[in-house]
Order: structure tokens, then sequence, then C-alpha cells
């Protein structure tokens, strides 16, 4: 079997999750220290550790097969590639944000200002879109500190708790986009064989994040009012109780509305609920 690349980052926000959810998918390998590549011992799968702006380009050019990269970064570089998963990290909005004492009160009044941003290209078109005329300035970093210095009359740049806005004095005005980290592919590769194989392995380990197993004693008495409340993937397991009209429910629950259902569960006569954490998930 062809050995395939994935790239992902080499250190910073989306280095860490990455790494673990391919190790949650059964791949065996070293992190990054300093080698760029990294041998994956158990599936025919190489690790590229590189700078997020250049994961999408490698992708589309067909140097890595794979990549995982924020959704912002692939905007930017308006690259040819297939997007074959979200993946639930690595969350953040980009946003156009003013100065606290700013006259900036509409979208229409950014026209003839001056924004700061390193995402030149997804913000032309968001202005391009509202049909404003504003200077873009483009920046390498530290976004968040020119309108302090004098250099621009707004920033556009990527939040996640708005802290770092806050504490310079800053307040979001505008959303431009909002973005999370993906599983990304050269064209045509979602229908090569370890290239799905890969991607069921990922979707099962995002299953099971969104899922919890969920075991509860109940009167057999209950048991219909129960089975409803009960989504499961197939039907919930029942196993007798030693206790002569008791049983043992077995179930997945979803995360989203976890204790809305466990509440509804105990006022239906679940007793002694217990919680687990789900591996994977293989349908
Ligand atoms: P590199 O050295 O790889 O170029 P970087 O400094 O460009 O790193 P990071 O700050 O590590 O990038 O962010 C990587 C990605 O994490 C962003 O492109 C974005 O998708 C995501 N992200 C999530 N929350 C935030 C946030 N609050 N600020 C910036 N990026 C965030
Ligand atoms: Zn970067």
């Amino acid at each position: 079997m062809k050995t395939l690349k994935i790239a992902i980052q080499k250190s910073g926000r989306l280095n860490e999750k990455s790494v673990e959810l391919l190790k949650n998918c059964g791949l065996s390998f070293e992190n990054y220290k300093s080698s760029l590549i990294s041998p994956v011992s158990n599936f025919p799968l190489e690790i590229l550790f590189l700078r997020d702006d250049d994961i999408p380009e490698y992708v589309q050019d067909g140097i890595a097969d794979l990549g995982i990269v924020g959704e912002n970064v692939i905007h930017e570089t308006e690259v040819e590639i297939s997007y074959l998963q979200k993946l639930g990290f690595g969350k953040c909005s980009l946003k156009i944000a003013v100065p606290n004492n700013s006259h900036i009160e509409t979208l229409s009044e950014l026209g003839g200002k001056s924004i700061a941003t390193t995402y030149p290209v997804i913000l032309g078109k968001f202005l391009k879109k509202h049909d404003i005329t504003a200077e873009i300035r483009t920046i390498s970093g530290s976004v968040e500190i020119s309108p302090g210095l004098g250099l621009s009359d707004a920033i556009c740049d990527l939040v996640s708790t708005g802290g770092t806005l806050k504490s310079n004095g800053l307040i979001p005005f505008a959303d431009v986009m909002s973005s999370e980290a993906v599983l990304i592919g050269r064209k045509g590769s979602e229908n090569e064989e370890p290239v799905k194989e890969l991607i069921q392995r990922v979707q099962s380990v995002l299953r099971a994040r969104e899922t919890k197993y969920v075991v509860l004693n109940i009167h057999s008495d209950n048991l219909p009012a129960i089975t409803k409340l009960l989504p499961g993937i197939k039907s919930p397991s029942v196993i007798p109780l030693a206790e002569e009209g008791w049983v043992a429910v077995h179930t997945v629950i979803p995360e989203s509305d976890f204790w809305e259902r466990i509440s509804l569960l105990k006022q239906a006569g679940a007793q002694g609920i217990v919680v687990m954490p789900i591996e994977k998930i293989i349908l």
C-alpha cells in the first residue's frame, strides 16, 4: 500500500489536538522534536510537521495527501482541496474590532478607514461583499496593538475568548467568519483506500467524543417509559439483575442534551446511573 503523508502544525494552537486525534485513531508515532517527518509504525502514513500557513498549499500540490488546518488558513490561501471532515477543535472567529473609544458604529462607517490584519484575502472579500472601500494593512503578527500605535483605525483578527481584544482596549464589531480545524485532502484523495480508512477512524473517534456510555438500573415496570427516552445506536441492551423485577439498561447518550436526558431518566425511575467515556464508535 502507498505511504500517505499527513501535514499537521508543528507547534502552536492546533499541534496538541492534532497529535491527540491521530493517536486516538490508533496511530503510533513520535511527536515532533527536531525532525520534520515522523513515520507511523502501524499504518502506511508519515506525519509532516509544518507551519500551519504552508499546509493548504502542500496538500493542494500533492506534497502531502492530507492535512489538519484551520478553515481560516484554507480560505486565506484560496487553495483547491477536498474538505474531508470538521474536527471540532481550534474553534475561533475572525472578527473586525475597533478601539473602545472609536466612533465607528456601523459597517459602512469602516469606509475610508484602515484595517490591520494578517488575513487580507478574507477581509478583502468581506469588504467587497458589503460594498465597503477601506484600506487593508497587511501585517504579519501582533495585529491587536496596531490601533494603539496609530497604525490603523480597526483590526481584523482571530478571536476565541475575546480576552486579547479586551486587554488591548478593543471591542469586537463584526463577524467575518467562524473557523475550526478540518481534515483536508488532495482533490480526489477521498476515493483512495488508505485515506478512506483514515477518515473512518477519525469519524469513529469524533462520534465517540460526542456520546457517553450510560448504565442504569430500573424496575422492569418502568422499562417501556425509559426505552422511549433512549436513542442508542440500535436499541438499549437490557440485562436482568439478581434482584427479581429489576434490570440494568446499557445505552449511549449524545453529549449535546446529556443533562436534560439524565434528568428525564431519573424522573422515569432510573437509579444508580453510571456514565462512562467512549473511546471509539465503529458503525
Ligand atoms: P504557525 O507557527 O504554525 O504559523 P500561527 O502563529 O500562525 O502558527 P496559531 O496561533 O498556533 O498559529 O494558530 C493556529 C490556528 O489555531 C489558527 O489558524 C486558528 O485556526 C486556530 N485558533 C483557534 N483559536 C485561536 C485564537 N484565539 N487565535 C488564533 N488562532 C486561533
Ligand atoms: Zn501561521
